[in-house]
């Protein structure tokens, strides 16, 4: 996977959490951090949220299509 497909793929992530309200207040959350999580030999993307509002945190996790830990870190960067 390229740069390119991976901010793709983070983006659409953004967009579920995004449209996810707190289950706390109902509010929406904001990411606060990314991280690559290998269960089992599979690769996780983990999304660590935070409400806007309450503070209630939440983990949001997705299969990842990539383990590229240095990738990631690039991408979240160029986001910014
Ligand atoms: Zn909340």
């Amino acid at each position: 996977m390229v740069l390119h497909d991976i901010m793709k793929y983070i983006e659409s992530e953004y967009d579920i959490i995004n449209s996810t309200p707190c289950e706390v207040c109902g509010d929406s959350y904001i990411a606060e951090d990314l991280e690559i999580h290998i269960v089992n030999d599979i690769p996780y993307d983990v999304c660590i949220c935070t409400c806007a509002k309450c503070g209630h945190e939440k983990l949001f996790k997705f299969c990842a299509p990539f383990t590229d830990e240095e990738l990631l870190q690039e991408a979240k960067k160029s986001m910014q």
